[in-house]
């Protein structure tokens, strides 16, 4: 009897320590298993973008564009690189190329320089970087990425963002690397208008409605959500045509241009950028999903169609929240865009559909 009591005892305490040591396996797997939903959205601006006014083959070389931008990063996501990287390297692509008003393409200044913005916010830890009126530095965007990882601040500005981004070893450029004869020639139109309607008029308005009214405005930007649930946005532009006196739009401004949480959703902004920054658009829809328990379409759609709409702004987001769902809202009649989820569809529009 006794024997068997013992081995009753033994029995019992072989089958515990297997449960316990099945307990814990699984609990590990779990924890370090990352999850497979991972997602991209891209924007390269919006404005009065008619297809009237469109060439086939402009339409071909946006679309083109847009696509190769957003594989980049897809492929970086897909193979369990970062998100940081990911939006890092598709809005790389975006400011080599002239065809968008960020980097290469970037638009000119009254004064008929180039001068850059970029901004860059984490989702995981809600660091953020952000540069502008930068002149001379190839990628904006990496730049303030490295404000970021690599200074005590969140935003430099001008000669001292150069100078800093000298010191980390970032590609900087003659500036006249930004010269683009399309961007030049629409400055002197811009230009020309103005001075027509200031002789006569209000001066504000003609400023601004020249400017406004017939400019695409072009700026790039990126969301993305890594393997390990984390969001990144970033934003890049060379503001807007004619622009002067140092003027600073939302594009590196966190919580209008740009804004990541993991709890919520990341954000891009393009548009207007006096009404983005009045708008506190980027933060304003992550608010409206953590204070007000919005999903990703009602919160981007509510800021966008009536807050933005109603202040008199123009323009819009991409957006996408920490379960992949995604979001392009606009109110002007295009915007440059796309998407790419998990199970690799991807989708590249321009206009109002
Ligand atoms: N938001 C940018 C700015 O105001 C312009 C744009 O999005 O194209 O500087």
């Amino acid at each position: 009897m006794k024997s068997f009591l013992n081995l009753l005892f033994v029995f019992l305490l072989f089958s515990f320590g297997c449960k316990n040591e099945t307990q814990n396996t699984s609990v590990v797997e779990k924890t370090s298993q990352k999850q497979s939903e991972f997602a991209i959205i891209i924007h390269g601006g919006a404005g009065t973008i008619l297809k009237k006014n469109m060439s086939d083959e402009r339409e071909a070389a946006y679309k083109a564009k847009l696509e190769e931008a957003i594989k980049v990063g897809h492929t970086i996501l897909k193979n369990g690189g970062t998100s940081q990287e990911a939006v890092m390297k598709t809005i790389q692509v975006m400011e080599e190329s002239p065809l968008f008003n960020a980097g290469k393409g970037a638009v000119f200044t009254h004064e008929e320089t180039n001068e850059l913005d970029a901004s860059f916010m984490d989702g995981k830890t809600l660091n953020a970087g952000a540069v502008a009126g930068v002149t001379n530095v190839k990628s904006p965007i990496e730049l303030a990425i490295k404000i970021m990882t690599d200074s005590d601040h969140v935003m430099l500005s001008g000669k001292g963002a150069s100078t800093f981004a000298k010191e980390k070893g970032l590609e900087i450029v003659d500036p006249s690397y930004f010269y683009t004869e399309n961007r030049f020639k629409s400055l002197q139109r811009i230009k020309d208008r103005a001075k027509t309607e200031l002789d006569h008029d209000d001066k504000k308005a003609a400023f601004y409605d020249a400017d406004i009214k017939n400019a695409k405005f072009g700026t790039v930007g990126c969301v993305a959500l890594d393997k390990d649930g984390n969001i990144a946005a970033g934003t890049s532009t060379g503001g807007m045509t004619n622009k002067r006196w140092g003027r600073i739009g939302d594009a590196p401004i966190i919580g209008s241009g740009t804004y990541a949480n993991n709890k919520t959703c990341g954000v891009s902004s393009t548009g207007w950028g006096e009404y983005f920054i009045r708008s506190q658009v980027a933060y304003d829809i992550s608010a409206k999903m953590e204070y007000q328990q919005k999903t990703l379409k009602e919160a981007t759609k509510d800021v966008i169609q009536n807050k933005l709409t109603k202040l008199g702004g123009t323009g819009g987001v991409v957006a996408l929240d920490k379960n992949g769902n995604m979001s392009f809202e606009f109110n002007t009649a295009g915007m440059y865009r796309a998407s790419m989820n998990n199970k690799d569809e991807l989708t590249v529009k321009i206009y109002k559909e």
